[in-house]
């Protein structure tokens, strides 16, 4: 398979071009450029296929004429030394965790198949990169877990000084070897700005630098991996299975639609949005009016026009009826979103975060009103409820506890090196320093 861009189809590139070029030139996404039919593959896993092996042989397949089946496993096995878990919350509801890996959020999943794909690439032709990216808090720790200690990569992550939590700031500034933590005496748009302004300075192109952000497609590919993996744990069970997915930039529901492109016989998808509900509403009338982002309880999906949109309309040649036909939206408010995170503790004494709770509602509305019969609904749980303390103990008044690999971050000591918000000191500490 061969991967092309949204807004210009003679761009193509092989999967480790995309990988390292993350966006098209001329601004556009990369997709695949073909739709091939896994359906047999699918139909040969069942719920005792590990993870580590469906994601190989998915990777393997789709990579074919990149990876042999060695190299696939080799990178999924030193990405994936975590899996989804799946469990059952009545009704024919499902929860499938995504957050047992490092940074205990589901882009754990994305970021260390980045990051293992890319130094197996590396390694193989004795290249390095340094990874440049920006963080607000919460994606960066996710990248700077995931490439902690790989060969023949660096990485520098720049941070807003004082304005990440204490517990992020941990994450991106306790790891230390590869990775360097670069505190900015600044806002999260300086950081950005600069990080731009380096990748397109002239004097920077001697060095290898790459991008790791969120619509990179060696991302968005393994986010797949647990669609198939929570369908082949229901199947033998259940006639009919929907996947209900929180989104804010809607890479994880994207995802999911390539695998149901590729022949896993989803019946549906539930995208549940907070009151950015730009999509759901597009859904309904086919006109798509995206706006500045409304702050809400689950915030990492507090999106006002999703980068990953322009992905999904490609899927369905622009078409938003065929893509309401298959994806159903659903839109939470923060009261409900409150209310659902209490009601669950109380029926279940479990806690879930906001993220998860927004799929939840959605779920359970869409089993209240269509009451269909044999039907599972895997819904899934984007985040640890440890990660959103505040807003779960406002709703349950009990205290989650932290993920226990964040809990043992909090004894460490935070190295960064702070600079001057503009490009030129970033530039410089990189000359210096790579
Ligand atoms: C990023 C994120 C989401 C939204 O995922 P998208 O792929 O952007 O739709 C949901 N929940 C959590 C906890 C996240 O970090």
């Amino acid at each position: 398979m061969k991967f092309i861009s949204t807004r210009d189809k003679n761009r193509v590139v092989s999967f480790k071009e995309a990988v390292f070029q993350g966006l098209s030139p001329e601004g556009g996404l990369f997709v695949p450029d073909s739709v091939p039919d896994l359906s047999q593959l699918f139909a040969g896993m069942t719920a005792e296929t590990p993870f580590n092996e469906a994601a190989s042989a998915l990777t393997a397949a789709i990579l074919k004429d990149e990876l042999s089946p060695d190299r696939a496993a080799k990178i999924c096995e030193r990405a994936f030394f975590f899996k989804p878990e799946l469990v059952d919350t009545g009704n024919g509801i499902f929860i499938e965790e995504l957050f047992h890996g490092p940074s205990s959020a589901f882009k754990d999943f994305g970021a260390c198949f980045l990051a293992a794909s890319m130094e197996e690439f590396l390694q193989a032709e004795n290249r390095r990169a340094i990874i440049l990216t920006a963080t607000s808090g919460d994606t960066g720790s996710a990248v700077a877990q995931a490439f902690f200690n790989k060969k023949n990569i660096d990485v520098v992550i720049l941070y807003p000084s004082g304005r990440v939590s204490p517990l992020q700031e941990k994450q991106l500034t306790t790891l230390g070897k590869n990775v360097t933590a670069v505190e900015v005496k600044g806002n999260f748009d300086d950081c950005q700005r600069m990080v731009k302004e380096t990748f397109v300075s002239q004097d920077m192109k001697y060095l290898p630098l790459t991008s790791a952000n969120s619509i990179n497609l060696g991302r968005l590919f393994p986010q797949s991996f647990y669609y198939m993996y929570g369908f082949n744990q229901l199947k033998a069970k259940y006639k009919n299975i929907i996947f209900c997915v929180p989104s804010g930039n809607f890479g994880n529901l994207t995802a999911g639609v390539y695998a149901w492109k590729w022949g896993l016989p989803v019946k549906e998808f539930i995208a549940a949005t907070n009151l950015n509900n730009e999509v759901p509403l597009y859904l309904e009338s086919g006109k798509y009016e995206p706006h500045p982002s409304f702050r809400t309880y689950s915030n990492a999906m507090d999106v006002g026009d999703p980068s990953n949109f322009e992905r999904l309309k490609n899927i369905f040649n622009n078409d938003y009826k065929e893509m309401g036909r298959w994806i159903k939206g659903a839109w939470v408010s923060n009261e409900d979103t409150l209310q659902a995170i209490k009601d669950f503790y109380a029926e279940k004494k479990k806690f879930i975060d906001p993220h998860t709770a927004v799929g939840y509602v959605a779920s359970s509305r869409y089993m209240a009103a269509n009451k269909p019969e044999d039907t599972a609904i895997i819904t899934l749980s984007t985040a640890h409820p440890g990660k959103f303390l505040e807003v779960v103990e406002q709703a349950t008044g009990a205290r989650p506890a932290l993920p226990p690999n964040l809990e043992k971050l909090l004894k460490l000591e935070k190295k960064s090196v702070v600079i001057d918000n503009n490009s030129a000191t970033l530039k410089e500490f990189l000359k210096k320093n790579y």
